[in-house]
């Protein structure tokens, strides 16, 4: 077996402790003895962020990986790799080409199997859903910022540069962009269509590889773009320049209101496009909402049975919970463990310091009854003991990190799911479901049956 080791640090990381190269290696290292394995190569990337492929050492594992010269790599957490669903894709379809295998050492994912592959993208798609709404939370810790004058982490927004005196410049060339979005929705395009307008012509979003219909709604919403600066509650007027005429700016508004309250359909339905009738030959199903009754229902376009829609959606985000628990449980399962082991290893620890102690204690009484070699003899066999077991510790509280916040846990699935706007639910759905089936008795409380299959 010729394994690959890749260890990444992002700068913010590396200011971290607890995940250091030094720690991730150590950890792979000691994975690949336990299962015999020989490292070939480590590639070990300092300072880059996973947001996408564009880093060096990712650049030359994947040409070692087109000649051939590598069978499994191992990673210490699959966000090492990557943070971003799409590259992860791309990834596991080269690493498949050339019979590649991908191991994580703290995460149970088997890329040998369908089965292990499916599982990986679903758990990176939920991450990445669940980040970007954690992103969004952020924001209100950063008002205190603004208040004086700093400018808040991240990037300036498209179209304009902040310099760290929150100086404002324009970029001409995303300036234009930016106008164009405004000017092509206001005349009637819609988010997917200007998203393919602008990958055609090349032209690129200031961070991501390529616009898709959440880039281009974000900047139709910033109100950034007619000079205002806007944190949680505070807002700042006439903070810099505007590239969007305020009129324009408010005649988008409006038509993005319009659409959402009038078609009451894409944003209020987050399961149409992907919900099909298993009583008819799977046609699409529609949402529509009865206000009599105030439920929603979704209703075949055919066959027009209907069917309450929280009904379909109960059991879909049980099937979310279903799909990651292995996953779940093991976190909960190594927490537990290593926590006793911590314990345990603490307790030794405090034992050693406790003979040293006496040992201390003995060679300064008045009497002292040994002589110095002995005591320094005694207390290096002491202390050898106890950096074993600190290293054992260290080890031990590293396999916290297994509990990774930005990992999805079958609680934060379906409240998260709540708290997100329609927008953002359907999101996630039409992430994870290429189709959802359900199929029904005619009779409004016959059982229901759902199929699906992921993206
Ligand atoms: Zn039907």
């Amino acid at each position: 077996m010729r394994v690959a080791v890749y260890a990444r640090v992002s700068t913010h990381e590396q200011a971290e402790e607890g995940f250091s190269i030094h720690a991730q290696r150590e950890r792979l290292q000691a994975f690949c003895v336990s299962q015999g394995w020989e490292i070939v190569e480590e590639y070990i990337e300092e300072g880059r962020s996973a947001k996408d492929l564009d880093r060096p050492k990712m650049k030359k594992l994947l040409n070692d990986i087109r000649k051939d010269h590598i069978d499994i790599i191992l990673v210490y957490r699959l966000d090492r790799l990557t943070r971003s669903v799409l590259d992860l894709y791309q990834l596991l379809q080269i690493f498949e080409r050339h019979d590649v295998s991908f191991k994580s050492a703290t995460e149970v994912y088997d890329t040998s199997t369908a089965m292990g592959r499916l599982f990986i993208t679903l758990v990176a798609a939920l991450a990445q859903w669940e980040r970007e709404n954690l992103a969004e939370r952020v924001v209100f810790g950063m008002e205190q910022m603004v208040h004086e004058g700093m400018k808040p982490g991240g990037h300036s927004p498209f179209g304009y540069h902040f310099d760290k005196h929150f100086h404002c410049t324009i970029l001409e060339n995303e300036a234009k962009t930016v106008q164009r979005i405004f000017d092509w929705y206001a005349n009637g395009l819609g988010y997917r269509a200007i998203a393919g307008r602008l990958n055609q012509l090349k032209i690129k979003p200031k961070i991501a590889k390529h616009w898709n219909p959440n880039s281009i709604r974000d900047i139709l919403l910033n109100d950034m773009y007619i000079g205002i600066y806007r944190w949680g509650e505070i807002i700042k007027h006439q903070n810099h320049p505007p590239l969007i005429p305020e009129q324009l700016y408010h005649l988008v508004q409006k038509r993005i209101a319009s659409k959402t309250t009038s078609r009451e359909g894409t944003g209020k339905y987050p399961l149409t496009g992907i919900l099909r009738c298993g009583s008819c030959n799977e046609h699409s199903m529609q949402g529509y909402h009865d206000k009599r009754e105030g439920k929603s229902y979704y209703r075949c376009t055919i066959c027009k049975k209907i069917t309450w829609d929280k009904r379909i959606l109960d059991p879909i985000l049980e099937e979310i919970e279903r799909l990651i628990p292995a996953l779940d449980l093991m976190g909960r399962s190594k927490q537990t463990a290593t926590g006793n082991k911590e314990q345990e290893l603490k307790d030794k620890i405090k034992k050693i310091h406790a003979q040293k102690e006496r040992w201390y204690d003995l060679f300064t009484a008045d009497n002292n009854p040994i002589p110095k070699e002995v005591l320094f003899s005694k207390i290096n066999q002491l202390t050898e003991k106890e950096d074993a077991l600190s290293l054992q510790l260290e080890r031990a509280s590293n396999a916290h990190d297994i509990n990774d916040p930005t990992l999805p846990t079958k609680t934060t699935i379906r409240e998260n799911y709540c708290k997100a706007d329609a927008f953002r639910q359907k999101e996630l759905l039409h992430s994870i479901f290429e189709k959802i089936i359900i199929t029904r008795e005619r009779g409004k409380n016959q059982p229901l049956s759902i199929a699906y299959s992921l993206k």
